[in-house]
């Protein structure tokens, strides 16, 4: 079965998909699947700071780092440029020069 969201108005988990519509049984509430899914991708991702991340943002790492499969740590104040935002625990997608493309935690960067 598909992980359908809760109605946001009486919270019944009995939704279903009608075209791109949810809809409730309970209380007949419709709204739209892709306002619902631009929803849940809007990630909330903060830096060391407590700092909002965008897409796109440059960061500073804030100590160093070890990085699985390289032969040398990611130094404290590294430059990151044009990061992007990903779901997870490293939360944080990139392209690290020496490093290539890899994945850091936002709580170890700070935004510029
Ligand atoms: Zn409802």
């Amino acid at each position: 079965m598909e992980n359908l969201p809760n109605c946001p108005k009486c919270q019944s988990s009995y939704t279903y998909e009608d075209g791109s519509m949810y809809v409730c049984p309970e209380c007949a509430y419709e709204w739209s699947i892709a306002d619902s899914q631009e929803q849940e991708s809007g990630l909330v991702v903060k830096d060391a700071n407590g700092n909002l991340l965008q897409d796109g943002d440059t960061v500073t790492v804030i100590k160093d780092l070890k990085v699985k499969g390289a032969p040398k740590d990611l130094k404290q104040g590294t430059r990151v440029k044009n990061i992007r935002l990903v779901e997870g625990d490293h939360n944080i997608d990139c392209k690290i020069d020496g490093f290539g493309a890899m994945k850091l935690k936002s709580e170890f960067v700070k935004k510029i």
